[in-house]
């Protein structure tokens, strides 16, 4: 099946209370691994690019031909959504353009006004093309690609500005912040959620930072209305387990184990289990 749009898979997480995952991609395995459990697990999925990953995969062209190559050669027959993660406006056009069927503007550290303005801009192309849009309020913690936020909250007012300038879905920081969570962490605000949702009804929203927040956290956060969640950091961290365990074992340095066939290969499994624990998780098992 030809990649699709997020709309509809979001709008039935919605209705039928769980959320889609989204899995950033950073090279062939790991978007193998990631299109190959949503298969064998019927789920749907969306495949997150972040802008830095894309320039490490040499461009969003390449992204778009490995990603459609791997639908058609793979048999993936579950709904697929490609989909920048955190965009630029000038990253947003560029994805557009490549053959993308969803993009994040990310207008977050803009004044409102200005995130507004570029927002609707892009909803307005992205309607004409039939892609699905996901806009953000409010910055989301940590560090994304050398963008780092403060894990604010975001405005429930201002949240409801920028949903009812028609984008698809929306990302509001709730405390949440990208990479690993510190000790001291305060956990979500279900009230800012709650808020949120109230304000802005059927709209799916969207928890960026799903690496380590507890699993009863992420069903309270599914009950309140968000119906995409964002994994990348957790199945980065898989890999670099499972890769070093291999070596730390030796089996590179036995017969063939050099072959980068072998030598990825734990890391890929680690992805597909780490994958199918968050599907399994956030409920889309079975949803495609
Ligand atoms: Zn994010």
């Amino acid at each position: 099946m030809p990649l699709v749009n997020a709309a509809e898979m979001l709008t039935k997480a919605k209705q039928g209370h769980y959320a889609v995952g989204q899995f950033n991609i950073n090279n062939l395995e790991w978007t193998k691994a990631i299109l190959l459990t949503a298969q064998e697990l019927n789920s749907p999925v969306i495949l997150g690019v972040s802008e830095g990953a894309g320039k490490y995969m040499t461009g969003y062209k390449t992204v778009v031909g490995m990603v459609n190559g791997m639908l058609e050669e793979l048999n993936i027959t579950v709904p697929v959504a490609l989909h920048l993660d955190h965009g630029s406006y000038e990253g947003a056009k560029k994805c557009i353009e490549a053959g993308f069927s969803s993009i994040m503007f990310d207008g977050s550290h803009y004044p409102i006004e200005e995130n507004i303005e570029k927002t609707k801009e892009l909803v307005a192309i992205c309607k004409e093309k039939g892609l699905s849009i996901e806009a953000e309020v409010g910055s989301i913690g940590g560090e994304e690609d050398g963008v780092i936020g403060k894990g604010e909250c975001a405005d429930p007012q201002e949240c409801k500005q920028i949903a009812d300038l028609g984008v698809t879905m929306l990302a509001a920081g709730i405390g949440n912040i990208h990479g690993k969570y510190p000790e001291n962490w305060e956990g979500l605000s279900f009230e800012t959620l709650d808020a949120i949702q109230q304000l802005t009804g059927d709209m799916p929203l969207v928890l960026h930072g799903g690496t380590g927040i507890p699993a009863d956290m992420i069903k309270k956060a599914i009950s309140l209305g968000v119906s995409k969640i964002n994994v990348n950091t957790e199945c980065q961290l898989a890999f670099q387990e499972a890769t070093r365990k291999y070596i730390e074992e030796g089996k590179d340095l036995q017969g063939k184990g050099f072959d980068p066939r072998k030598l990825l290969a734990p890391g890929f499994e680690a992805i597909k289990a780490t994958v199918k624990e968050k599907m399994e998780l956030f409920g889309s098992v079975g949803k495609a």
